[in-house]
């Protein structure tokens, strides 16, 4: 269950609800986020509603029968949208393309991906600058110099930032460079980096565990909600399977599945989803079809010479033609009504 109070919500009145979740034998936990405030409430009786609902200090009352509470669409029903500037927003209504590298590298290369960016009027660049690698020996990221370099050439061209935090000391060095931080695969349920993120300011994209389930990320994605930061979204970047062919296993059920139980937006990560750069496209394309909210892609002026993820990694060229056919494609999902 869910309470919502009034901002303006007297100390007397807040213990009047307390006292009443209490004896509905419900256990609470408090939530204030930038705009509102929430009393989470969990046990299994039945309640009465309208006992809490016509208490002074309360706004609404929701009874939510999922485990993930403040995620579920059981009592949001209407979509959140993040915005990230007047005109670029993240979540139903927008398509939102984020691409870049998948490690800055220098200041040659945040320079031409800027300006191809820019040409092709896609607003949110990626590029991780503290690299989680399988192997130790391989390039780990420039770190925070490097995140500088590509914060101050982005904000002169007006483009966002999204970048990986993999720790939560990195969190205050980072939150005046980055506009949305990434949570890696790896970290999916890094319960403390969760929390972290919860208290901070900025939005959180969260994506999909190697092996995580559907209901796993919903609760990564409550463990930041229930911290006080409403502004997450989804990524699904495929998953481990027995399969060989491929990198991953880019699960798109869990598109509609994930946007059918959340009010979060939702997108995916091809490059990383299949790992295969000729068939990064295909793979693009279908997550629109799927019902994506946006996509993360990784691009770079020469992916021949990237210094991680390169074989999955489209040129410019081909990502000029992938922008025109995702237009076409967000197009003509939207005749759809999907
Ligand atoms: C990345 O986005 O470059 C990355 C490391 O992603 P993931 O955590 O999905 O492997
Ligand atoms: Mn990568």
């Amino acid at each position: 269950m869910i309470v919502q109070l009034q901002n303006e919500i007297s100390p007397a009145q807040e213990q009047q609800v307390k006292n009443e979740v209490n004896l509905a034998g419900y256990s609470l936990r408090e939530v204030k986020t930038a705009s509102q405030h929430y009393y989470v409430c969990i046990g299994s009786k039945l309640v009465d509603l309208r006992r809490i609902g016509c208490l002074p200090g309360v706004r609404d009352v929701h009874r939510v029968t999922d485990i993930n509470q403040l995620v579920s669409r059981e009592w949001r029903v209407k979509d959140t949208v993040i915005e990230l500037d007047e005109d670029l927003h993240i979540g139903t209504g927008n398509f939102t393309i984020m691409a870049g590298p998948c490690s800055i590298e220098s200041e040659e290369q945040i320079a031409a991906t800027v300006k191809f960016l820019s040409e092709q009027g896609v607003r949110v660049m990626r590029g991780g600058v503290f690299k989680p690698r399988s192997s130790p020996y391989a390039f780990r990221g420039l770190g925070i110099d490097g995140l500088k370099l590509f914060s101050s050439l982005c904000r002169e061209a007006g483009i966002k930032i999204v970048s990986e935090v993999m720790q939560s000391d990195q969190i205050e060095l980072m939150q005046p460079y980055v506009d949305i931080f990434q949570v890696g695969a790896r970290n999916s349920q890094n319960f403390t980096l969760l929390d972290a993120l919860g208290q901070c300011e900025k939005p959180v994209l969260l994506k999909r565990g190697i092996s995580g389930t559907a209901e796993e990320l919903l609760s990564a994605a409550e463990y930041i909600f229930s911290n006080g930061n409403e502004s997450v979204i989804l990524c699904e970047r495929g998953i481990r399977s027995y399969e060989k062919a491929y990198r991953n296993t880019l699960d798109l059920n869990i598109v509609p599945i994930l946007k059918s139980r959340t009010h979060l937006p939702v997108v995916v990560d091809p490059s990383h989803g299949i790992g295969i750069r000729r068939h990064i496209p295909e793979m693009a394309l279908a997550s629109v079809m799927a019902g994506a909210d946006g996509l993360l892609l990784e691009i770079h002026p020469q992916p021949e010479k990237a210094a991680s993820d390169g074989a999955q990694t489209l040129n410019f060229e081909e990502a000029e033609k992938l922008f025109a056919q995702l237009r076409q494609t967000v197009a003509l999902r939207q005749s759809f009504k999907l």
